[in-house]
């Protein structure tokens, strides 16, 4: 081997990369002769066994756990309450106790005072005046982007604190990406909420504060799409019909005859709705809000609506018992603005919807919004991101996977790319 690399200074030079590689060739393979009679080669069996003898043995050594005792950290982390057992790495994000960054913040739930009636802010009564006025200042803002098409925010939010479970966290996220997709393929801006604008509305009333604000602030928008987090778009495809609400200041997916005539307190749903940014859309909240304050005032609200409205059960006032409530007893005074869809899904109840996905794929296309390819699939009474729900967990989260990956799927498409299956987060390349 020395002769290799003596020779005239010409030939070293020619020659010094050759004899360099040959000279680390020798090298490696000692010590892998040497790496084997140490470990066995038994155990670089396949490609597999290998990357996970790697992976347990230098990866997580690295992060000096041994990788059975990180799953039981994991595990154990997930009940907040243990304490005991956290690590105290302080380097660990697996172990850290997320508590510690609220223990300043003070309870929400101070009592309000109860005996001034509530309001969502100072009354507003010129407000078309004003937004005409700030459009016409303002032509390079148009409340309308093409004949037919106003100009849309998409609205929706979360609770300042993180999920009682961080799975919920997780489902929050893919909720919003969901979102981001749709809107992105229609031309339609999105807004996401972490504050609590008003203590007093804190739940499914924050909405209202939240909205009513965004109205005021932004006279560009036309219409403002609330929806809830646990709602997820199912038809990518599918355009909303704008022209046809010209007339219309409020938009929800409902029935006629089950909110007017039956008062039935799941006539309407309000996880999914259109309001328009107009005077009168301020005055109906200003007419939603006062059943929802927290505390008393929630609480005998919740008792009337149980009392007034077919089918509820009796628990604190909910924005949408207060909404049916309130158009079934001023339908004079509101009925005519008010559109209630249910020629596509605007909200779908995920319940008759995610057993189908399937049949859907095989049979139908997206585009179609309805029955056949739901716009929006709402996990109504899940909670994933609360204390306890009305549905198994599992079921919940397995579910809202699904419809997740519905949706996902026409996304990847584009890109040529598909879910394994409608369970699986892995993805493949798509036959188209
Ligand atoms: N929400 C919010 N802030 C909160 C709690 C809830 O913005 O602090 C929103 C969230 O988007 C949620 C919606 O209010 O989806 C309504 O609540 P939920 O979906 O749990 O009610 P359900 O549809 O099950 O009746
Ligand atoms: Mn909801």
């Amino acid at each position: 081997m020395l002769d290799w690399c003596l020779g005239s200074y010409r030939d070293r030079l020619f020659q010094r990369p050759t004899c360099h590689a040959k000279v680390t060739l020798l090298c490696l393979f000692m010590t892998a002769i040497v790496l084997l009679g140490t470990i066995g080669a038994g155990k670089f069996g396949t490609q597999e066994q290998h990357f996970n003898y790697l992976r347990h043995n230098f990866y997580s050594s690295r992060k000096r756990a041994e990788p059975q005792k990180v799953v039981i950290e994991l595990t154990r982390n997930n009940s907040r309450n243990d304490t005991n057992t956290k690590s105290d790495d302080p380097n660990s994000y697996a172990s850290f106790d997320v508590n510690k960054l609220f223990v300043d913040e003070g309870e929400d739930d101070e009592n309000p005072d109860s005996d001034k009636p509530y309001s969502l802010g100072p009354k507003i009564s010129d407000w078309d005046q004003k937004r005409a006025e700030w459009l016409g200042e303002n032509p390079k803002f148009p409340n309308f982007v093409g004949p037919d098409k106003p100009r849309v925010l998409l609205v929706t939010g979360s609770s300042p604190k993180p999920c009682e479970n961080r799975v919920g966290d997780h489902y929050l996220l893919k909720s919003i990406k969901n979102k981001i997709d749709y809107c992105r393929l229609h031309g339609i801006d999105i807004f996401y909420n972490m504050a609590l604008l008003d203590a007093e509305m804190a739940g499914f009333w924050a909405k209202l504060p939240l909205i009513r604000k965004l109205l005021v602030s932004q006279p560009e928008i036309e219409f403002l799409w609330w929806m809830d987090s646990d709602a997820m778009f199912t038809d990518m495809a599918f355009e909303v019909p704008w022209e046809k609400y010209k007339d219309y200041n409020l938009v929800m997916h409902g029935w006629k005859e089950m909110v007017y005539d039956q008062r039935n307190w799941i006539g309407l749903n309000t996880g999914s709705f259109f309001i328009r940014n107009c005077q009168w859309s301020l005055d109906l909240l200003d007419a939603w809000a006062p059943m929802g304050p927290k505390g008393k005032v929630r609480d005998e609200a919740g008792k009337l609506l149980a009392k007034e409205l077919r089918g509820r059960p009796v628990f604190e006032a909910d924005d949408q018992s207060a909404m049916v409530y309130l158009l079934a007893t001023q339908r004079d005074k509101w009925g005519e603005k008010v559109y209630l869809e249910n020629a596509y899904y605007l909200h779908g109840y995920w319940e008759i919807l995610v057993d189908r996905y399937e049949e859907m794929i095989e049979k139908y296309h997206a585009g179609l919004g309805d029955d056949r390819w739901p716009l929006v699939t709402h996990f109504v009474g899940c909670k994933p991101c609360g204390k306890a729900g009305d549905y198994p967990v599992e079921r919940c989260l397995k579910q809202m996977d699904r419809a997740f990956n519905f949706g996902d799927d026409q996304i990847l498409q584009i890109y040529g790319y598909a879910h394994t299956s409608l369970a699986a987060w892995r993805i493949r390349k798509s036959s188209n």
